[in-house]
C-alpha cells in the first residue's frame, strides 16, 4: 500500500478539491467515531486503477477502509458498463442497502464509473433508488471531496454527469491495494468504436498522459516496491498519437525499461489494428517487458469482425502472432473473444475456432455476446437464439481447455523464475507468477511474498505446481 500526491501538476481544479477535502476530513470526524468507507469495483482494470484514486482521495478525507458494505459510513460503488450482466449486479447491491441505510441513515451511497455516465441508468437510479445520494460520471471522479462536502452539508440528492471528450487529471492521491502488483494508467479514452462497444460513449476520447510523469510515477511504484507494473489504457498501441512529444507506446516501453530495479513491466489492452512490428522488437529488447501479450481478436471472421468495426482481418492477426512468436518464442499470448455476435453463423464461428487453435493462447475471457444500449450491434438483427450461442460457446471453452492442458504439461520440468505474489490455497504454499502470466504454486515460507525466485514445475494438471530451487531477490 502507498500513498502519493504529485505536487508538480496539480491543477486548480484539484486546488479546489484539496480543500474540499480538508474540510470534509473535519466533518467526517465529528460525523463518525472512526469513518469507514467501503469501495467497491466491477470491471476492467481501469476501474480498479480509479478505485484506487477515489480510495486516495478518501484516506486524505480521514477515511478507513472495509469490505463490508454494512460496516462502512460511506459506500460507493464504481461500476462498469461493459455486460448487462454485471449492470443487473450493480442494481441488486445497490437495492440491498436500501435495508441498511434505513438502519444507518447518516450512511452516504454514492455510484460512480462507466454504468452512470448512461443517462438511461442515472435516470432509473433517480427513479428507483432514492436512497442512493450521489450519482457522477467518469469525467468527474477526482471531484467527489466537493460531492461528499456538498451531500455532508444538506445539499440535495447529486447528480454529476457531465457529457466529456474528456481531460486528464494529474496528481490525485492513490491508495494502491497490493503491494506487489501495480496498476499504472498511461491513456485514457477511446476512439475505436467497435459497435458493440460503450466504453467510447463513456470513457471519452483518447488522451494520453505525458511520459515525464508516467516515468516519474512508475519510479515511485519502483522505489515503494511494486514489482510488477501493469500498464492501462484502452487501447495503450495508439498511446502518444497526435501528441507533440513524439512517444509512442513502443519508445514509451523502452523508457520504462530503463528505470533501475529490479521488476516486471506489463500492459493491457492491445488492439491488434495498432500493434506494430516496432512494439514487438520493443518487447523483445526490453528485458523487463513481461512475455505476455493480451491481443484481443475477438471473432475470427472476417465478416464479423467488419461488422464489429475492428480494422483487421483474421489473416492479419495471424500474421501479427507469427512476427511476435518469431521474435519471442516463449511468448504467451491471451486474447477476449466474443460469441454469438449479431449474425454471426456456425460457420464465421468455425473461424473463431481456428484462430484459438492456430495460436495456441495460454488464456481467453470469451463471452456471449450482450447488448449495450445506445451501441450500433445492439440495432442489428440477432436471429441465432442464445441456446445455440450457449453451444458454440461450450464448444470453444473445451477446446480453450484442451490447449491450456496442453500448455501447462509442457512447463513440467521446467524452470521459471516467479515473483512470489500471495499466499497458496493451504499454508505453507506460495503462488508466483512466471513472466508469461502463469501462476505456479509451491511450497516456501510467505516471507518469500515480494521476491523474484526460480520455481521447477513439477505437476500440471488443475494448477501448476512446483519446487522452489532458489530465492532471487
Ligand atoms: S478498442 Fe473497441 S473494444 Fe476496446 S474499448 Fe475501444 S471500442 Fe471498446
Amino acid at each position: 500500500m502507498s500513498v502519493n500526491i504529485d505536487k508538480n501538476k496539480t491543477t486548480v481544479n484539484l486546488d479546489e478539491q484539496k480543500v474540499y477535502m480538508s474540510r470534509v476530513a473535519k466533518i467526517v470526524k465529528k460525523r463518525w467515531e472512526r469513518p469507514a468507507a467501503c469501495v467497491v469495483t466491477y470491471g476492467c482494470q481501469q476501474n480498479v486503477s480509479d478505485s484506487e484514486r477515489i480510495r486516495g482521495m478518501l484516506m486524505c478525507m480521514g477515511f478507513e477502509f472495509t469490505d463490508n458494505t454494512g460496516d462502512a459510513d460511506v459506500v460507493i460503488f464504481n461500476t462498469c458498463a461493459v455486460r448487462g450482466h454485471a449492470e443487473n449486479r450493480v442494481f441488486g447491491n445497490v437495492g440491498a442497502l436500501k435495508h441498511i441505510k434505513q438502519k444507518k441513515p447518516d450512511m452516504i451511497i454514492a455510484l460512480c464509473g462507466c454504468m452512470m455516465q448512461q443517462q438511461h441508468v442515472a435516470e432509473k437510479i433517480r427513479r428507483s433508488y432514492p436512497h442512493v445520494d450521489i450519482v457522477f460520471g467518469t469525467h468527474v471522479m477526482h471531484r467527489l471531496p466537493e460531492f461528499l462536502w456538498n451531500r455532508l452539508t444538506g445539499a440535495s440528492r447529486i447528480f454529476e454527469l457531465p457529457d466529456s471528450d474528456g481531460e486528464i487529471i494529474e496528481g490525485l492521491p492513490v491508495h494502491r491495494d497490493g503491494s506487489v502488483r501495480g496498476f499504472l494508467s498511461i491513456m485514457y479514452g477511446c476512439n475505436n468504436f467497435c459497435s458493440y462497444c460503450i466504453v467510447p460513449y463513456v470513457r471519452g476520447r483518447e488522451r494520453s498522459r505525458d511520459p515525464e510523469v508516467i516515468i516519474r510515477e512508475a519510479e515511485q511504484m519502483v522505489k515503494a516496491g511494486y514489482k510488477d507494473i501493469t500498464l492501462l489504457g484502452q487501447n495503450v498501441n495508439s498511446y502518444g498519437k497526435g501528441e507533440p512529444h513524439g512517444v509512442n507506446f513502443a519508445k514509451l516501453l523502452r523508457l520504462l525499461n530503463e528505470i533501475e530495479g529490479d521488476f516486471r513491466i506489463r500492459f493491457m489492452t492491445s488492439h491488434p489494428k495498432d500493434c506494430t512490428i516496432e512494439l514487438l522488437d520493443a518487447m523483445k529488447d526490453c528485458e523487463k517487458v513481461c512475455r505476455h501479450l493480451h491481443l484481443p481478436f475477438q471473432c475470427g471472421s472476417d465478416r464479423i469482425l467488419k461488422q464489429m468495426n475492428r480494422h483487421y482481418t483474421k489473416s492479419d492477426y495471424l500474421a501479427l502472432v507469427e512476427a511476435a512468436y518469431e521474435r519471442m518464442p516463449d511468448l504467451n499470448l491471451s486474447s477476449d473473444v466474443i460469441v454469438g455476435f449479431p449474425g454471426e453463423t456456425y460457420d464465421d464461428f468455425l473461424d473463431t475456432l481456428d484462430v484459438v487453435k492456430k495460436v495456441g493462447f495460454t488464456q481467453l475471457f470469451t463471452f456471449i455476446f450482450s447488448p449495450r444500449q445506445g451501441t450500433p450491434a445492439a440495432q442489428l438483427p440477432d436471429p441465432v437464439s442464445r441456446d445455440e450461442k450457449v453451444k458454440w460457446f461450450e464448444e470453444l471453452l473445451k477446446v480453450q481447455e484442451e490447449i491450456l492442458q496442453s500448455k501447462m504439461h509442457d512447463m513440467v520440468g521446467k524452470t521459471y523464475r516467479v515473483l512470489c505474489e500471495e499466499p497458496g490455497r493451504m499454508e505453507g504454499l506460495v503462488c508466483g507468477r512466471t513472466s508469461g502470466n502463469m501462476v505456479i504454486e509451491f511450497k516456501a515460507d510467505i516471507s518469500l511474498i515480494g521476491s523474484f525466485a526460480d520455481v521447477k514445475v513439477t505437476n500440471a494438471s488443475n494448477v501448476i505446481e512446483g519446487e522452489l530451487v532458489q530465492k532471487i531477490s
